[in-house]
C-alpha cells in the first residue's frame, strides 16, 4: 500500500480551487523574452522620492527598529487623519478609526475577513482589480459581479446595482479611480447609488489607492457623502501616490466597531506594519506633497499622449480620468483580448494585459499602464500601430 499523500489533498478546497493570476502568467512569458516594452505592470516607474528614503534611513540610524503599536505609530495616524480631512473632506479619529496596514492589500483582506460569514455575498464592480475575487473567497464569501460598459465610461449604473442585491448581500467593493479602466466617480454620480446602498443596508469597501491620481478634478470619496461614513470602510495607502510599492504600507479607516474587528485580525497576524516604512510614510504626508504633484503631472502628460495615440491607431479609448491605466477597445481588430495580447507580445514585443483578466466586462479590451517613460510609450505605440495596421 502506498504511503504517499498527494500535496493537493492537503490544501483546503478553497485554496485548491483558486486560479493563478492571469497577469502573472502573462508576465512570466514576457520576462523570458528580450527587448520587451512592458505596459503591463501596475506600479509607478518612479523611485520613491529621496526625502522618504532619507527619513527611513535616518530612523534606522537612530535605532527605530522595534514594533510600533498594533494600529501603527500614533503620529502617523494623526497625519493620515489630517491628510484625509484636508484632501477628501472625510474625518476619522486617529485613535479609534484608523489602522496602519501592510499595504492596501492587507486592508482589503482584513476588511473582508472582519465582516463576512460563510456564504455572504459581496458585490464587485467589473472590470476589477484581480485580487478581489480570491480574497473574498478566502474570507468565505461569494463574489457577485456587476457589469459596466465603455459607453458609460465603466461607471456602475443604479439599475445594475439593484439587480444583483439579494438577502445574502453584505457588502460592495468599489475602486475609483479604477484599476483597470482609469474611470472615476463624481459626487453626483455617487449620489445616484446612495439610496440603493442605504435602503439595502450594504457596507461599502472603498479602495481609494489611486485617489491622488486624478487628472482634472479632485477625487470624490464616497465616505464624504452624507450618511456614508458609517457604512464605509475606506482603504488607501502610499504605493501609488508616493511611488512606495515596495514599502508595503497602507491604511484602513472605519467607524470604531468595524475598526476594532479588523484590528483583532491585524494584531494576531501582522502585529504591526514595518516601522521603517511607517517612518517614510510620515515624511511623505508631512513634506511629500510637491513630489507627489510632480509625479501626477507627469502621469497626466503621458495619459494624454497614450489616449491620443490609441485613437490615432483606430482603437477607441475612453478618457481615463484617474489611476495610470488606459483601457482601449480592440474590437476593430476582430481578435480576442488574449490573442491580441499574445500576438502583440510575440510579434512586436509589447506586453499589455488582456482585459478579460479583470472579468467578463473586460472582453475586447486591453489594459495598458502608462506609468513608464515617454520614450518607451512612444516606441510601444509605434509598434502597436505597426501591429494593428497589419491586421486590417
Ligand atoms: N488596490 C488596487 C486597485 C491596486 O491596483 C493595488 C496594487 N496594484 C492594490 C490595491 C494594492 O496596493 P498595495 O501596494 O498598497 O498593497
Amino acid at each position: 500500500m502506498s504511503t504517499q499523500v498527494s500535496v493537493k489533498s492537503r490544501l483546503s478546497s478553497t485554496v485548491a480551487s483558486l486560479k493563478p493570476s492571469g497577469i502573472r502568467r502573462f508576465f512570466d512569458l514576457a520576462a523570458s523574452m528580450e527587448g520587451v516594452i512592458s505596459l503591463g505592470v501596475g506600479e509607478p516607474d518612479f523611485v520613491t522620492p529621496w526625502r522618504m528614503r532619507e527619513a527611513s534611513i535616518s530612523s534606522l540610524e537612530r535605532g527605530y527598529t522595534a514594533y510600533t503599536s498594533n494600529a501603527g505609530m500614533l503620529e502617523l495616524r494623526v497625519e493620515i487623519a489630517k491628510y484625509l480631512e484636508e484632501r477628501f473632506s472625510v474625518s476619522y479619529h486617529p485613535d479609534k478609526e484608523i489602522l496602519v496596514t501592510v499595504g492596501a492589500s492587507e486592508a482589503i483582506d482584513i476588511a473582508l475577513r472582519a465582516i463576512l460569514d460563510p456564504g455572504d455575498e459581496v458585490l464587485v464592480v467589473e472590470p476589477c482589480y484581480v485580487s478581489y475575487e480570491p480574497v473574498i473567497r478566502l474570507a468565505g464569501g461569494v463574489p457577485v459581479f456587476l457589469k459596466t460598459k465603455m459607453e458609460n465610461q465603466f461607471k456602475l449604473t443604479p439599475e445594475e446595482l439593484e439587480k444583483h442585491i439579494t438577502a445574502r448581500t453584505k457588502a460592495i467593493i468599489f475602486c475609483y479611480p479604477n484599476n483597470p479602466t482609469g474611470s472615476t466617480m463624481s459626487a453626483e454620480e455617487w449620489q445616484a447609488l446612495l439610496p440603493i446602498l442605504q435602503k439595502n443596508d450594504l457596507l461599502v469597501i472603498s479602495d481609494e489607492i489611486y485617489g491622488e491620481l486624478t487628472y482634472g478634478r479632485m477625487h470624490d470619496s464616497i465616505a464624504a457623502l452624507p450618511g456614508m461614513k458609517e457604512r464605509t470602510i475606506l482603504i488607501s495607502g502610499f504605493s501609488k501616490a508616493f511611488a512606495m510599492t515596495g514599502w508595503r504600507l497602507g491604511y484602513v479607516c472605519a467607524e470604531p466597531e468595524l475598526l476594532a474587528g479588523m484590528l483583532k485580525i491585524h494584531q494576531y497576524t501582522m502585529l504591526c506594519a514595518p516601522t521603517m516604512a511607517q517612518m517614510a510614510a510620515l515624511e511623505a504626508l508631512r513634506h511629500g506633497r510637491s513630489d507627489m504633484e510632480r509625479m501626477v503631472e507627469s502621469y497626466r502628460q503621458r495619459r494624454n499622449y497614450v489616449v491620443d495615440g490609441f485613437r490615432h491607431i483606430g482603437l477607441d479609448c475612453h478618457e481615463p480620468e484617474g489611476a495610470f491605466y488606459a483601457f482601449p477597445s480592440i474590437a476593430p481588430t476582430g481578435l480576442s483580448a488574449a490573442d491580441f495580447a499574445e500576438k502583440l507580445l510575440m510579434e512586436e514585443k509589447v506586453a499589455v494585459v488582456p482585459g478579460d483578466v479583470f472579468g467578463e466586462s473586460g472582453h475586447g479590451h486591453i489594459r495598458c499602464s502608462y506609468a513608464t517613460s515617454m520614450e518607451q510609450l512612444k516606441k510601444a505605440l509605434d509598434r502597436m500601430e505597426h501591429f494593428v495596421s497589419r491586421l486590417s
